[in-house]
Order: structure tokens, then C-alpha cells, then sequence
């Protein structure tokens, strides 16, 4: 089976600092795969590598077989790669459901005259603010919405173009603790209709035990465990420079 995403290879530096080292990862359709690590460790180096924000100084990113390694972001996305931010990427004057209207019309495969493309685009706006429970937020200003509903906004976005493969950075973080397990639930709900492959970035071990396939574990800019999120969270390595919980 042609794996979503292949990274073969794959190094980048920054000067002195290693922020990817040889990283080689298939990915299979469907797979739910939580990349964790300390700060500094190149989770978000990856991300930025795999949806053309960064380009590697070596190796290859491939999406379905097809080499996007030199292409640009705005090419990923169109191919099918979609991302969500750490910091939700929102108009913030705007409605919930004016943000989304704007992600749909982008994701529209060309400038549409048709008569209809523009009630057609709310309706596909208003079904995916349904599908994460939005409804009652679509008519009030991104500005005045608390930190977990403008994440699952961001996240309703990323899903406006059908994507192959959805990065999702750090879906939980700004959510209340007690709201994290009912975002994750909404989130993966939402995004298995669609039957995306997942990567995301967690530093909630229970979120990570509790929604991936498969745990990619970054230090120092190099995948030191890479498996099933039971066996990956028990090695040593991982405890000692990713969680902490080595003595
Ligand atoms: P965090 O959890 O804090 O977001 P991370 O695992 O996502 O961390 P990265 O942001 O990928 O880590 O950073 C990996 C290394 O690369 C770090 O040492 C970081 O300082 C460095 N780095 C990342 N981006 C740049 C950049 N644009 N210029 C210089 N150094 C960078």
C-alpha cells in the first residue's frame, strides 16, 4: 500500500542546531500518529517540513507517492496536506461562520461564477460548524469566543478542503483540562467522517494513550521511538527525554 505521507531521510538544520536528523517515517492511510517530545525537540520543525513551510536540506516528503519535497505551501495544501496552528489562525473581527465561509471559498478548486457557489459555500460552512457543534457560536465574533472553541474552529478550517492528511498542532492546548478529552472526542469525530490521516502534536500523554495508533517520539531532532503509544511510552529513552518520569 502506497503509504499518505513518506519522509525519507529527511534532515534540516538552523545553523548549529540539528532540528531534524535523518528522519524516515511511512505513514498508512487512516493512521492516527501523536508526535511527542520535549520544547526544542523538532515536532513543529516536522510540520513545518511536511506542509512546505520549511524546505529540508536533505531527503524527501512524499504525499501519496507523489514528491512534494521542493513544492510550497500553498501547493501542499492544495494537494491535500492541511494544518491547524498552535495559536488558532483566525479573522477575529470576523463571525465563526464568516471565518469558515472564507475557508470553504478558498478551498473551492477555482474562482466559481456560478450562481449558486456562493450559497453552496455557506451551506458547506454551516455543515462543518455543525459537524464540531459550532452552530452557536457561527454569528458571534471570533474576538469574544474563549481559547477551546477558536481551536476547534481552526480545526473545522483545516477540514474545509477534503485534506488527504491533517497536522494538527497541538489540538488541546488552551483547553480547559476538564475539556480536553470532549475536544478530542469532537475533533476525531469530525475528522474520521472524512477519513484523514492524522499527525498531532501532544503534550498530554493521557490525550496521546487515548487517541493515536501510533506514537512518533522527537529529541533533539531525531524519532527515538516510534510504535504502538503503550510500547513507545514505556521505553527508557522516551521517559527520560521526553516525559521525565525516568529516575
Ligand atoms: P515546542 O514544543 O517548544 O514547540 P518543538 O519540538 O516543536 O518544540 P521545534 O520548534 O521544531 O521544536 O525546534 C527544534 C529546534 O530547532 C529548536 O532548537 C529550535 O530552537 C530550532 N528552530 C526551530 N525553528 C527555527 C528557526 N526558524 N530558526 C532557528 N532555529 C529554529
Amino acid at each position: 500500500m502506497v503509504p499518505a505521507l513518506s519522509v525519507q531521510g529527511v534532515e534540516k538544520r538552523f545553523g548549529a542546531i540539528v532540528a531534524a536528523s535523518g528522519l524516515c517515517v511511512d505513514v498508512p492511510p487512516g493512521q492516527k500518529v501523536s508526535l511527542i517530545g520535549a520544547n526544542g525537540a523538532g515536532k513543529t520543525t516536522f510540520v513545518n517540513l511536511v506542509t512546505g513551510y520549511l524546505k529540508p536540506d536533505q531527503g524527501q516528503i512524499r504525499l501519496e507517492g507523489q514528491d512534494i519535497t521542493r513544492s510550497g505551501p500553498r501547493q501542499i495544501t492544495r494537494l491535500g496536506i492541511c494544518r491547524s496552528f498552535q495559536i488558532p489562525q483566525l479573522c477575529v473581527e470576523l463571525t465563526a461562520l464568516e471565518n469558515m465561509i472564507a475557508a470553504v471559498a478558498a478551498a473551492a478548486p477555482t474562482m466559481s461564477f456560478w450562481r449558486h457557489a456562493e450559497r453552496d459555500h455557506v451551506e458547506r460552512a454551516r455543515e462543518l460548524l455543525a459537524r464540531f457543534d459550532l452552530q452557536p457560536h457561527a454569528d458571534r465574533p471570533v474576538k469574544v469566543l474563549p481559547g477551546g472553541v477558536r481551536k476547534l474552529l481552526d480545526i473545522a478550517m483545516a477540514l474545509a478542503r477534503h485534506p488527504k492528511v491533517l497536522l494538527l498542532d497541538e489540538p488541546t492546548s488552551g483547553v480547559a483540562a476538564e475539556e480536553k478529552f470532549a475536544t478530542m472526542d469532537r475533533v476525531m469525530a469530525a475528522v474520521g467522517r472524512e477519513a484523514a490521516t492524522i499527525l498531532f502534536v501532544e503534550h498530554d500523554m493521557d490525550i496521546v494513550a487515548g487517541y493515536a495508533d501510533r506514537v512518533l517520539a522527537f529529541y533533539a531532532g531525531r524519532i527515538i521511538g516510534d510504535g504502538r503509544p503503550d510500547e513507545v511510552l514505556a521505553s527508557a529513552d522516551v521517559k527520560r527525554y521526553v516525559t521525565g518520569e525516568a529516575r
